[in-house]
């Protein structure tokens, strides 16, 4: 064994403290980070908060996007989900699983992580956090600085490469000790705790699951969700109306060559995206633009109209516009279609 580790680094004060506990003992330590499309760490996102703490830490960092591998393990995680549809257990498991090939590829001995025993209710419960060590093979190389001495000493202690002593037992969801630890480290620059993924999200969770049942998951899918008002119209067919401009903007920019684009003709009002996934609709398209206009017309500030002009274009021919004269949806209608 020797004394370069791998950090499992998000950026977040655990990960932080988790590292200088270890860095102030002579460990030689190497980042790395995970970036998903269902990150939440800070409003400039999961990689800065990582890059601004590897700088910091003046450590090398190496960030992964592993979102294509981490659709998979939603669709059928072995562990299930948590409180939504965050596979937590089996995302740690692939994330370790990463780390681990890392470790080996640059001759590492161990992984640091800035795990609290019993800080999250899923993944980091004590069965759990020794059911995933041992299903990623990693049993005694997983050293949890800031709650070492709550488990069985690592073989960085047992051989004398980390100092038990100089480690901690800090437990439960109370920010108090790691904030205090921030001050006697002089660390004053570090993002709020991240309460998990947007996986963890209720309304995000319940659009996932849709886009699952409808076996739709797959990452352009996925882009929209983080976007407008959502509304299934048929085993097929989604429709995704924009909140404001700024929504209307990424939503014109998200669509795709087959999407079907609607505004109202004449006046101020929403971007509207119409998506049909299956090459054997259920319902004709007719039928779905009409009800898609409908809903965009509801939208707006003039849904109290007998009718309203509605253009819709496929995405990329703004040329080819057509008008569809189109009654506002009913208010139950469109909760009915809500998700
Ligand atoms: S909250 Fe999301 S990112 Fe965090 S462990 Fe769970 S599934 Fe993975």
């Amino acid at each position: 064994m020797n004394k370069k580790a791998i950090a499992m680094l998000s950026g977040g004060l655990d990960s932080i403290l988790a590292v200088r506990l270890v860095q102030e003992q002579g460990i030689e330590i190497h980042a790395i980070n995970f970036l998903t499309i269902f990150c939440t760490c800070t409003h400039k996102g999961c990689q800065h908060a990582a890059t601004q703490a590897a700088k910091q830490l003046n450590i090398p960092l190496k960030v992964l996007n592993i979102t294509e591998e981490y659709l998979e393990i939603i669709k059928k995680p072995k562990h299930g989900y948590g409180s939504n549809m965050n596979p937590c257990i089996d995302c740690r498991i692939f994330t370790f699983g990463m780390a681990k090939k890392y470790m080996e590829e640059i001759g590492a001995s161990f992984i640091i992580t800035g795990e609290v025993l019993g800080e999250r209710p899923m993944s980091q419960r004590r069965d759990a956090i020794l059911l995933i060590e041992k299903e990623v093979g990693l049993k005694g190389r997983i050293l949890r600085p800031l709650s070492a001495k709550l488990f069985d000493p690592t073989l960085a202690e047992k051989e004398g490469i980390v100092d038990r002593e100089k480690l901690l037992e800090i437990s439960g969801r109370s920010r108090k000790p790691q904030i205090e630890l921030a001050k006697n480290f002089n660390i004053n620059d570090y993002p709020c705790p991240a309460g998990g993924c947007l996986l963890t999200d209720p309304g995000f969770a319940k659009r996932i699951r849709d886009l699952l049942d409808h076996n739709e998951l797959i990452l352009d899918n996925v882009r929209l969700l983080k976007f407008g008002r959502h509304f299934r119209l048929s085993e097929e067919a989604k429709l995704v109306v924009g909140r404001d401009e700024g929504e209307n903007g990424e939503l014109e920019k998200l669509a795709m060559p087959n999407d079907l684009l609607f505004k109202l003709a004449d006046r101020q009002g929403p971007v509207s995206i119409l998506r049909i996934s299956s090459i054997r609709p259920s319902v004709s398209n007719e039928t779905l633009i009409a009800l898609a206009a409908s809903i965009a017309a509801y939208h707006t500030k003039f849904r109290s109209e007998e009718a309203l002009n509605i253009n819709y274009w496929k995405a990329g021919e703004p040329g080819g516009e057509a008008t569809l004269a189109i009654k506002p949806a009913k208010a139950e209608d469109v909760e009915k279609a809500r998700l």
